[in-house]
C-alpha cells in the first residue's frame, strides 16, 4: 500500500482481553484515538475466572464498574483453603489495605465481552477476527501488519503499540524479548460442572483452593458461579501427570478421587463439559517496553494461577501504562522504566514471593496455622485481595523476610 494511503492511528492495542479493554478505555477517556485488533470473535472462552478486589479499582477507573456490578456475576468475598481436615478462610472485607470488600467470580467469556463492549461504548474501535502478524519498527513510527479473516492483509501505522495479546505474546515473539520463567513447567486440567454442591460449610462466595492430601505441590480450584455451575481444575507439575490417564476427563477425575475432601464437595456434580488443558503457561520477558511499545498483562509476564492474580496484574499494568502514555502524548518526557516497569514489577515480585512460598510449603504452613493473629490475617488477606503494591503492608514491603519469619514461628509452635 502506498504510504500516503496507509491508515494511521494514534494507539493500536493488540488484544481485547482485560488488559487491552481497560487500557484502551482509559486512553479513550483521555481523548486519544485507540484501535484494538483482536484475533477472536467475542464472546470466547478464557481461563482466569476468580477476580481479586484490586482489579475492580481499575474497572471503576475505566468507568465500567456499574456495568460489571449489574451483570449478575457471583459475588466473591474472599479465599478459602483446604487440606485434609484443615480449613482456612480469608475475608476481603477485613484487610490491611481497606480495599474493595468484595469482587466477582466470572465466566470470562461474558466478563471479557462486557469489558470490550464497554470500551466500544466509550468510543474505542475494536476489529474482531483480525490478527496482528508482523510489526516493522524501522521507521519513525511502527507499522503493523494485520491479517483479516479472509486471509488478506493491510497495514496500520501506530503512534504507539500496547501489546495486550496475553498468551499470544505477539511482540515478545516478534522482537525476541522472551525470557524463561523462574517457575517449573506446570499444567492445569479443568472444566465447568453443574455443581449441586450441598456440602455443609461450603462458601459459594469464596474460591476454594484444595491441596492434594499427599502431594503438597498439587492443588485444585473450585470457583462457583452464580448460575449453579462451578469451574473446577487441578494444577500440578508435568511429572505428576505421568501416571495419570491421557484422557483429560479421566485425568481430572483421577486427581480428584485421590482427594477425599474435594470428592465430597463435588459428589453430586454433573460432569457435562469436556475438560481442557493448558500447560507451560508461566512466562517472562527481557523488557516491558521499548521505543514505540509497551507490554501489558500476560503478554509480559505470567507467574502462576494459585492466587488468582493474573487479571489484577493485567489491569494494573494497563492502568499504569495508560497513565504514562497519556503524559507522553501530551508532550511530557516520560521514563517508562522508572514510571512503569519498576513500580509494576514491585507488586508482581510480591506475588512471586508468595507463589514460591506456596509451592515450597512455607506459605501453606502460614495459611493453615490455627493460631494466626488478626493483624497478620489482615495483612495476608490484603495480598490475597490483590493489594500487592501497598508498601505500607509489611508483608508487601518485605515479603520474603516476613514470610520466612512467620513460617518459623508456625513451625516452632508446632502447628
Ligand atoms: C490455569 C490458569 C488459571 C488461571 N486462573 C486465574 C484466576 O482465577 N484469576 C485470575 O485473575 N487470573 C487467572 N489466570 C490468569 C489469567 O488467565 C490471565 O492472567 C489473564 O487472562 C490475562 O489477561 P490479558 O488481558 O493479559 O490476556 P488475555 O485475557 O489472554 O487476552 C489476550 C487477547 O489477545 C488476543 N490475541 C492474541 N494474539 C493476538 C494477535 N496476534 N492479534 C490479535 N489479537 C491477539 C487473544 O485472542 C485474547 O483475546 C489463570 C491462568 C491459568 C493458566
Amino acid at each position: 500500500m502506498p504510504i500516503a494511503d496507509r491508515e494511521c492511528r494514534q494507539i493500536v492495542v493488540i488484544g481485547a482481553g482485560p488488559a487491552g479493554a481497560i487500557a484502551a478505555a482509559l486512553l479513550k477517556r483521555h481523548g486519544h484515538d485507540v484501535l484494538i485488533i483482536e484475533r477472536q470473535q467475542f464472546p470466547r472462552f478464557s481461563i482466569g475466572e476468580s477476580l481479586l478486589s484490586h482489579c475492580l479499582d481499575f474497572v471503576e477507573e475505566a468507568g465500567m464498574l456499574g456495568a460489571v456490578q449489574a451483570a449478575g456475576f457471583q459475588l466473591k468475598n474472599g479465599a478459602a483453603f483446604a487440606c485434609g481436615e484443615q480449613y482456612s478462610a480469608f475475608d476481603f472485607g477485613d484487610t490491611f489495605s481497606n480495599g474493595k470488600p468484595t469482587t466477582f467470580q466470572v465466566q470470562r467469556a461474558d466478563f471479557d465481552k462486557l469489558l470490550a463492549d464497554e470500551a466500544v461504548r466509550q468510543g474505542v474501535e475494536i476489529r474482531y477476527r483480525e490478527t496482528l502478524t508482523a510489526v516493522d519498527f524501522a521507521g519513525e513510527n511502527p507499522v503493523l501488519d494485520v491479517q483479516r479473516e479472509d486471509g488478506s492483509h493491510y497495514s496500520v501505522q501506530a503512534g504507539f503499540i500496547l501489546d495486550a495479546s496475553g498468551y499470544g505474546r505477539v511482540l515478545p515473539r516478534l522482537l525476541d524479548l522472551e525470557a524463561p520463567s523462574d517457575f517449573p513447567l506446570r499444567q492445569a486440567v479443568f472444566t465447568h460442572v453443574e455443581d449441586h454442591i450441598d456440602a455443609p460449610g461450603f462458601d459459594r462466595e469464596k474460591i476454594l483452593v484444595t491441596v492434594h492430601p499427599t502431594l503438597r505441590d498439587v492443588w485444585f480450584w473450585s470457583i462457583p458461579f452464580s448460575n449453579g455451575r462451578c469451574s473446577v481444575g487441578v494444577v500440578a507439575s508435568q511429572e505428576r501427570f505421568k501416571d495419570k490417564p491421557a484422557d483429560l476427563d479421566a485425568c481430572l477425575h483421577a486427581f480428584i478421587n485421590e482427594t477425599p475432601s474435594l470428592s465430597r464437595v463435588l459428589q453430586h456434580a454433573v460432569w457435562d463439559t469436556p475438560a481442557r488443558t493448558i500447560g507451560g503457561y508461566s512466562a517472562n520477558v527481557k523488557t516491558l517496553h521499548g521505543k514505540g511499545f509497551a507490554l501489558l498483562g500476560n503478554a509480559a509476564e505470567f507467574l502462576d494461577p494459585v492466587f488468582s492474580s493474573g487479571v489484577t496484574i493485567a489491569m494494573r499494568s494497563a492502568s499504569m501504562a495508560a497513565e504514562v502514555l497519556h503524559r507522553q502524548l501530551q508532550g511530557e518526557n516520560v521514563d517508562w522504566e522508572s514510571e512503569f516497569a519498576t513500580p509494576l514489577k514491585r507488586g508482581v515480585d510480591t506475588f512471586r514471593a508468595y507463589v514460591e512460598g506456596w509451592y515450597e510449603g512455607s506459605f501453606q504452613d502460614v495459611i493453615f496455622y490455627p493460631g494466626r493473629s488478626d493483624d497478620i490475617g489482615r495483612m495476608i488477606s490484603s495480598i490475597l485481595a490483590g493489594y500487592a503494591w501497598d508498601e505500607r503492608n509489611p508483608f508487601v514491603a518485605e515479603p520474603k523476610r516476613r514470610l520466612r519469619m512467620l513460617a518459623e514461628i508456625c513451625a516452632s509452635t508446632g502447628s
